[in-house]
């Protein structure tokens, strides 16, 4: 079978990404973080003074800057994540901090900016071979995908692996303020008129809880070799 798209959506700090990239880099695929994209606008955001938490969001100025930001990745290297550039400049690490997770959510709900990433997805997808994961991928972004997955987890199991990770990479955080900010998150994500993140149909369920990265790993491979009838490269 020729390359399929596979679409994986999910909760924040689910787990996702890891599993989509993982994938993605075993079955010789391209992998795209949409949430990265709209961290990036996120971040643009805070950095023109268009988004604050005390002084809100300056939405028409944003929307008129969106043709400004401009997006890309660059393919992982020695230490195996792939890197999101705002305009040009590496923002990987900037982007995954709290301020920019405390605000990216409002900033999502925007529906032009959501048409303008939404478009952007869609041509990432063109050439298929893709595994992308976010948050209305299924259902808005490639409603036609081969392969559609919906991840899910509790809030304060997201939490304990998020403060892991984010001390893993020397923030200083602490377990109530990221747990509120995964509810917070989830509560927007969910209740907001456009796109909302909700498990598609046709989207396989993974309740990965009490799974490992292995098992998940395990999973996402069957359900590809199923659909696809094809091998894995390894
Ligand atoms: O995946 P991540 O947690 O980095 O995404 C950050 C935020 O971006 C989400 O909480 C959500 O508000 C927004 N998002 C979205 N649609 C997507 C991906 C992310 O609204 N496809």
């Amino acid at each position: 079978m020729s390359k399929i798209i596979i679409a994986i959506d999910g909760y924040s700090s689910s787990g996702k990404s890891t599993m989509a990239r993982d994938l993605a880099k075993r079955i010789g695929y391209v992998y795209v973080d949409s949430g990265a994209m709209y961290r990036a606008v996120t971040l643009y955001a805070i950095e023109h003074g268009m988004a604050s938490t005390d002084k809100g969001m300056d939405t028409g100025k944003l929307i008129k800057a969106l043709p400004e930001i401009e997006i890309s990745f660059r393919p992982a290297g020695e230490d195996g994540i792939q890197h999101t550039l705002l305009n040009g400049v590496d923002v990987e690490r900037r982007i995954r901090e709290m301020d920019v997770s405390n605000l990216v959510s409002p900033v999502a709900v925007i529906p032009e900016v959501r048409k303008h990433l939404t478009s952007l997805q869609q041509q990432y997808g063109k050439e298929r071979g893709i595994v992308m994961d976010g948050r209305d991928i299924c259902t808005t972004v490639f409603p036609d995908a081969e392969m559609k997955v919906f991840v899910n987890a509790s809030p304060e199991e997201r939490a304990r692996r998020r403060v892991l990770e984010l001390v893993q990479k020397g923030a200083d955080v602490n377990y109530e303020d990221v747990l509120k900010n995964i509810r917070e998150r989830d509560h927007i994500d969910t209740t907001r008129k456009e796109s909302p993140l909700k498990r598609a149909d046709d989207a396989h369920l993974l309740d990965n809880d009490k799974m490992t990265i292995a098992e998940q790993m395990d999973w996402l491979l069957n359900l590809y070799k199923k659909i696809t009838g094809s091998e894995n490269r390894d």
